[in-house]
């Protein structure tokens, strides 16, 4: 038995942990599981419970990393599914591809992006990962092996079906042609959530990436105000001579330490980043270039950061409420900061049309706050986060949830009852089932 916990480093619990090198090895791995029922796992990104089975079988895939083909000319990879983001990207930015949606972390496997149907900073032009997979192959709970394409129900279960369908072996990706490793990038000031968001909607359709990080303690007139990062991938005539284009430049590399002081990331500390990292952004900026591993994980380059919130943990929340309901953005931002809950990275982003039966994007907009488990009053203000959102319509983001109330999973995810119907015909005996799933009632 071996200790599992997310990202967020909250509620570990011991699971039954085999790690099979191919599909054959998961289709025993699967029929071996003993009552407590067996999940697929892939890098532990997720920040809440969705990857973790008390009692039960956890399957790791991240031994499956072959590249099964690779057509350099028409940008398409064929992966097992434990070949991470990372790996994916520095095999194909060579050849002038990059990944069609990435999250803000490059540590994830396809299988894990498939499972959470991953967005990134351009879901409002390119939609979510499983946009982007013309098939996967997912061994059921049976042991049957299918090929699944976006013509099939079963895809959609699938994809954001937080790995309660089976597990996904293998995919085939359709990459973004990119002709340099580098973003033009845009950044403005906006002088609160009003004005950032009026600012996205008018312009947000010019960028295929867009994303506002929002001071989430500032208060009054500057409540929401923000620094709005927009770009483009770079094309070779915007570089320097003398750059080599498609080269990958991670930049500087450091650990974070073993052990931290709990609460280093308190309030005051985040206050003083937020008011450093407002005043430092330029008012308006236009063309800047930044390489793309600065750009879209500006957190990767610290590894091991989630041990900075010490030993209690944090939490991620992570909500979309439909467009016509800005209303709840700005509500929730008011209650965050009259009660003084300080997120050290809080983002806004805008999405567009979604397809997953529970996939967690819809047209609206989303706030994702990083919050230190234990801030005093959360649980409170985060129920009534959870009543607000789904009163406006939205839901809660399942891959970072570690504590929503099953009654209001429903209301959120209209489409439930057609993804527990597949979910069943693939799993009659309910045998896939996660803490996540558990604490849910998520399936049927
Ligand atoms: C710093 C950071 C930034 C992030 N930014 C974003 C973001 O911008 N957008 C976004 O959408 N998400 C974001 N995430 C969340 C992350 O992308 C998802 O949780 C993703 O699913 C993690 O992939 P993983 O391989 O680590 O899977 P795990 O965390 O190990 O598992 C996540 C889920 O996938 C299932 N799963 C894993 N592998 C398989 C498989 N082979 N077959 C079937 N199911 C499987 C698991 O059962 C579980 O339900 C972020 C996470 C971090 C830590």
């Amino acid at each position: 038995m071996e200790l599992l916990s997310g990202w967020g480093r909250t509620a570990a619990t011991a699971a039954d942990v085999v790690t099979p090198g191919d599909p054959n090895a998961v289709r025993d791995a699967l029929a071996s599981s003993n009552g407590r029922g067996v999940l697929p796992r892939g890098l532990g990104r997720a920040y809440g419970d969705a990857a973790q089975n008390a009692g039960g079988r956890v399957i790791d895939t991240t031994a499956m990393t072959r590249f099964l083909s690779v057509d350099v000319e028409s940008g398409v990879a064929r992966v097992e599914a434990g070949v991470s983001l990372d790996a994916l990207a520095s095999a194909m930015l060579p050849f002038g591809w990059f990944l069609p949606v990435t999250p803000g972390t490059a540590f994830v496997t396809v299988g894990g992006a498939i499972a959470s149907d991953v967005h990134g900073k351009n879901h409002h032009r390119d939609g979510s990962f499983c946009e982007h997979v013309s098939s996967l192959v997912l061994v059921t709970p049976a042991g049957e092996r299918l090929t699944l394409t976006p013509g099939d129900d079963l895809f959609w279960a699938t994809a954001g079906g937080m790995g309660l369908t089976g597990v996904v072996v293998e995919a085939t990706v359709r990459m973004t042609p990119v002709e340099t490793a580098w973003v033009r990038e845009d950044v403005e000031r906006a002088a609160n959530v009003d004005d950032c968001m009026a600012r996205m909607e008018e312009r947000d359709d010019a960028y295929r990436y867009s994303v506002a990080w929002i001071d989430c303690l500032a208060r009054g007139r500057r409540l929401g105000r923000s620094v709005l990062l927009r770009g483009d991938h770079a094309a070779r005539a915007d570089l320097p001579a003398g750059v080599a284009p498609l080269e990958r430049r991670r930049g500087l590399r450091v650990a974070a330490p073993p052990w931290m002081p709990s609460g280093l990331l308190r309030r005051e500390t985040i206050a003083a980043f937020n008011e450093l990292y407002y005043r430092r952004a330029p008012r308006e900026e236009r063309g800047r270039l930044v390489p793309i591993d600065p750009f879209f994980y500006p957190l990767d380059g610290v590894r091991g950061w989630n041990r900075m919130y010490g030993e209690r943990g944090f939490l991620q929340y992570q909500f979309a409420v439909p467009f016509g309901r800005e209303d709840a953005i700005r509500e929730a931002l008011e209650r965050l900061s009259s009660r003084r809950v300080a997120s050290f990275l809080a983002v806004l982003k805008r999405f567009g049309a979604q397809r997953g039966l529970i996939s967690f994007p819809m047209p609206g907009w989303t706030l994702a706050l990083d919050i230190p488990a234990g801030s005093p009053g959360l649980a409170e203000l985060l129920d009534g986060l959870d009543s607000l959102v789904a009163e406006a319509g939205g839901r809660v983001y399942l891959a970072k949830d570690s504590r929503l109330r099953p009654e209001l999973l429903e209301a959120m995810y209209p489409q439930l009852p057609r993804w527990r119907e597949l979910q069943r015909s693939v799993d009659p005996d309910g045998r896939m089932r996660s803490d996540l799933s558990r604490r849910l009632g998520l399936v049927a």
